[in-house]
């Protein structure tokens, strides 16, 4: 089966990655379903990646059914250990711009009843989501980034909301007054996922407008922002191409080890069939 210890989530306009080579394709089937489409695993500057496009190809799935479960499950089963999450966001403040990328370091979940575990039955786990994304990945990706003209914020909160309509103005100026900095609809489950998965996950968020709070003075047309969205989706590509070579080190980050004292269960009450299910994911705790 193929490999790579890197995985690329594709958001909306990006749906494949330029430069891959040696191309396998995987339809994988998992626990959970079947992830939103093939994963292409392919060498981009020597190193092994997969991605996956998490609406589909042709943008065929909206964010509520996205079975996140399914593609995370998919990635960590190729042996990917960390995620570079790229997605189309709404500015939340007036010094984030379309075209800015922002690198998250916070999320505040305004999902509806997604289901955001892998372990629903049989064994109980809490694991730690205090700082949702992996410092260590997201500072490679400030780096590679600022190897492009384009205009970075390092931190900040993403609103994860459930969609698919964008927020009303009242909610949109609610998100401001906690201090949040972009909105979208993908984060979650992905992070929550990423981390029981004991996997590093750090995302690429591209503004392409001000969400709907900020009273315009210039007019905002469907074909600006889809122009913005463009724009992003090239600046993601040679973004990603300068990070994958420094993404291939061991890991220095304690993602390796969520699980470690999060498995509430005792190991003699998780009875055989769910270690079997689990197995994956918990197989180096509980034998
Ligand atoms: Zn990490």
């Amino acid at each position: 089966m193929a490999e790579a210890k890197i995985g690329i989530i594709g958001g909306s306009g990006l749906y494949g990655i330029d430069g891959m080579r040696d191309v396998q394709e995987a339809n994988i089937k998992t626990p959970f379903g079947e992830p939103s489409d093939t994963i292409h695993i392919g060498t981009l500057e020597g190193v092994r990646i997969a991605f996956l496009p998490r609406h589909a190809r042709g943008h065929k799935i909206n964010p509520t059914n996205i079975q996140a479960r399914a593609n995370i499950w998919a990635l960590k089963s190729l042996g990917v250990e960390k995620i570079i999450s790229v997605s189309a966001v709404g500015s939340l403040k007036e010094e984030i711009k379309p075209g800015d990328l922002v690198i998250p370091d916070q999320i505040i979940d305004r999902t509806k009843g997604r289901i955001d575990t892998f372990f629903t039955s049989g064994i109980v786990v809490h694991v730690s989501m205090a700082e949702p994304y992996c410092a260590e990945l997201s500072k490679i990706m400030l780096g590679a980034s600022h190897k492009t003209s384009i205009a970075v914020h390092m931190g900040g909160t993403y609103i994860a909301m459930e969609g698919p309509q964008f927020s009303t103005k009242a909610e949109s100026n609610l998100y401001r007054s906690w201090g949040a900095s972009v909105i979208g609809m993908t984060a979650l489950p992905e992070a929550k996922l990423t981390r029981e998965a004991e996997m590093c996950y750090t995302a690429l968020c591209f503004a392409t407008d001000y969400d709907c709070w900020r009273e315009n003075t210039e007019a905002v047309t469907a074909e600006m922002i889809l122009m913005t969205l463009r724009q992003n989706v090239e600046t993601s590509k040679q973004i990603l191409k300068y990070a994958v070579s420094n993404l291939s080190g061991e890991r220095k980050c304690s993602c390796n080890a969520a699980l470690r004292y999060a498995i509430a269960t005792a190991p003699n009450s998780i009875n055989l069939n769910t270690k079997k299910q689990y197995s994956l994911l918990i197989d180096k705790y509980v034998k």
